[in-house]
C-alpha cells in the first residue's frame, strides 16, 4: 500500500515538474525575445549639440520613458517648434521666443509630436522621425539627441541605408531579417551613453522616417519579429557587402567561432575586384598610428591563408623591427575601404584579373585535354545509374586507402604569395567586400534574382539556423 502511494506521488510529482517545465521555459525564451522599443544616438558625447530646435506640425507632447514606454507628463500642442538646451545641469525648453516651457524636462524626458500615436513626426535637423526625441546632458555637458521609437520603426530607416530600396523584395527581406538579428547584437553597445545603438556604421546606419520606402518598409512587415536562431537562442548575425566568392569563420575574422557563422563557398556572390596601391612612407605612417614602431618599411609580404584562402597574415618587415599583422587588424590597420577585403594577393604591380581568379581554389574536371569549371553542385552517377547530387565543396576522391578533398580551399600552388613587396611600395590585387562573416548582400541580391526566397538565403549564410 506504502509503495503504491510513493508511486502515486511520484507520478504526480512528475507531472508538477513537467507542467512547471511549460510554463518556465517559454518565459525564459520571452526573456531573450526582441525589445519592442529602442533608443538611437543620433547625436553623444561630446560632439553633441548646446541646444537643439525641434518642430512638429502638430505641436509636442512632453513625456517620459518608462519601462513600460512613453509616459505623457505635460501636452504642448500650441508649440508647433521648441528649442531644447542645458540650464543649472538640467534639460530646459522654450517656445521660440524664448518664453520658458519647462525648467526640467527630467532625467528620462522625452518630447514626441502631440500626434505621436498617429505616427507623428519630429523634425530634427531638416530630417523626420517616427517615436519620441529622448534629451539627456551628457557627461561632456552638452545634449545627447536620443530617437525613441519602436524596433520595428527603427528598421524601416535602416534597410535602405544598408540595401537599396530597389533591390529585390526578397533580398530586402532576408536584410530585414539580419538587421533585426543585428540588433540583438549590437544592443547595449551604447548603455553607457544612455542609448541601446548609434545611427552610423559602427552600428547600423539610420536614416529615420526619410529613408524609407515603400519596399523597405513591406521587407520589415513581411518580416515583423522574424530572427535568425542558433542552437535555441537568437543569435548575432553579421554581413556584408561582398565575399569575393568564400565567406569567412568568424573565428578566423575576430576571435571565438560560432557554429551559425562558418565559412563556406559562396557561389553567388558576383566578381568584385579591386585594387589598392599604398606607398612605403603611408604605410609607416600608418602603423605608427597603430602604435607599431617599424621605422622605414623593407618588404611586405604574405605569411598565411586561413580556410576561406583569405590572407590572415601579412608581414610587414621595418629596418628597427617586424609586424605580424594578423586577421581583420590588417584591414583596420591599412584601411578598410582601401584593402576592401582579405581575398588578395600582393605584388609590386598590378596582377590583373589573371592574378584574382587565383585566389579562390577551384575544382576542376578534365580528361587530360580539356578543363571543365565544377560548380557548387557536381552529380555522381552509381552503378545502378541513380544520379546523386553533391556539393562540390563535400566531394572526396579516394583511391582505397587514402581520401582527400576534391576541391581544396588551399592556396594553389601558383598563387604568387611568396611574393615579396620591396622597393617603394605594395600593390593589392583583391575580390570582395568587407569581413566576409555572414551574410553577402551581393550574393543575397543574386540569389532573389535567381528566385531563392529570404527563407533559403538567409539559411545559405548562415549555418543550421532557424528563422523564427
Ligand atoms: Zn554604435
Amino acid at each position: 500500500m506504502k509503495g503504491k502511494r510513493f508511486q502515486w506521488i511520484t507520478i504526480l510529482l512528475t507531472v508538477c515538474i513537467m507542467l512547471l517545465w511549460t510554463f518556465i521555459v517559454p518565459l525564459e525564451a520571452e526573456a531573450s525575445s526582441f525589445p519592442e522599443f529602442i533608443k538611437i544616438g543620433l547625436k553623444y558625447g561630446s560632439t553633441g549639440p548646446s541646444d537643439c530646435t525641434l518642430s512638429s506640425k502638430s505641436g509636442f507632447v512632453l513625456g517620459t520613458i518608462t519601462e513600460e514606454g512613453f509616459k505623457e507628463t505635460l501636452p504642448l500642442p500650441a508649440y508647433s517648434t521648441v528649442v531644447a538646451s542645458i540650464e543649472n545641469g538640467h534639460v530646459a525648453l522654450h517656445d521660440q521666443q524664448g518664453v520658458l516651457l519647462s525648467a526640467n524636462i527630467g532625467v528620462n524626458g522625452c518630447l514626441a509630436a502631440a500626434d505621436y500615436k498617429e505616427n507623428g513626426l519630429i523634425t530634427y535637423e531638416n530630417a523626420d522621425y517616427r517615436g519620441g526625441m529622448l534629451l539627456l546632458v551628457n557627461s561632456s555637458n552638452k545634449l545627447s539627441i536620443i530617437n525613441y521609437l519602436k524596433t520595428e520603426e527603427y528598421l524601416y530607416g535602416v534597410i535602405h541605408r544598408e540595401m537599396s530600396q530597389s533591390f529585390p523584395i526578397e533580398a530586402l527581406k532576408a536584410q530585414a531579417v539580419a538587421a533585426r538579428s543585428f540588433v540583438m547584437e549590437s544592443y547595449g553597445r551604447h548603455t553607457a551613453d544612455g542609448f541601446d545603438v548609434c545611427s552610423s556604421t559602427h552600428c547600423q546606419v539610420y536614416g529615420g522616417y526619410n529613408a524609407e520606402y515603400p519596399s523597405t518598409c513591406q521587407a520589415v512587415n513581411e518580416t515583423k519579429g522574424l530572427l535568425v536562431w542558433s542552437k535555441g537562442e537568437p543569435a548575432p548575425v553579421f554581413y556584408h557587402k561582398n565575399s569575393g566568392g568564400h565567406t569567412q569563420s568568424i573565428g578566423e575574422v575576430w576571435s571565438f567561432p560560432m557554429n551559425h557563422l562558418t565559412g563556406k563557398v559562396d557561389p553567388y556572390s558576383p566578381n568584385y575586384p579591386w585594387s589598392a596601391t599604398i606607398y612605403f612612407n603611408t604605410l609607416e605612417q600608418k602603423l605608427t598610428r597603430a602604435g607599431y614602431l617599424t621605422g622605414s618599411i623593407q618588404s611586405v609580404k604574405i605569411g598565411g591563408r586561413n580556410s576561406a584562402g583569405a590572407v590572415s597574415k601579412l608581414i610587414i618587415e621595418g629596418n628597427k623591427d617586424t609586424v605580424n599583422l594578423e586577421k581583420e587588424k590588417i584591414r583596420s590597420v591599412l584601411g578598410t575601404s582601401l584593402v576592401r577585403s582579405r581575398h588578395f594577393n600582393i605584388g609590386t604591380e598590378y596582377l590583373g584579373r589573371d592574378g584574382m581568379s587565383s585566389l579562390i581554389a577551384d575544382f576542376q574536371l578534365s580528361n587530360g585535354r580539356l578543363k571543365k569549371d565544377v560548380g557548387e553542385k557536381v552529380y555522381v552517377l552509381s552503378a545502378g545509374d541513380k544520379l546523386k547530387e553533391v556539393n562540390s565543396a563535400e566531394l572526396h576522391i579516394t583511391n582505397g586507402n587514402k581520401t582527400i578533398k576534391a576541391k581544396t580551399t588551399e592556396t594553389p600552388s601558383d598563387t604568387p604569395d611568396s611574393v615579396v613587396a620591396t622597393g617603394d611600395k605594395v600593390i593589392f590585387t583583391g575580390v570582395g567586400s568587407g569581413h566576409g562573416v555572414g551574410m553577402s548582400q551581393d550574393g543575397a541580391i543574386e540569389m532573389a534574382k535567381q528566385g531563392f526566397t529570404f527563407d533559403q538565403i538567409l539559411h545559405f549564410y548562415y549555418t543550421d539556423i532557424e528563422v523564427r
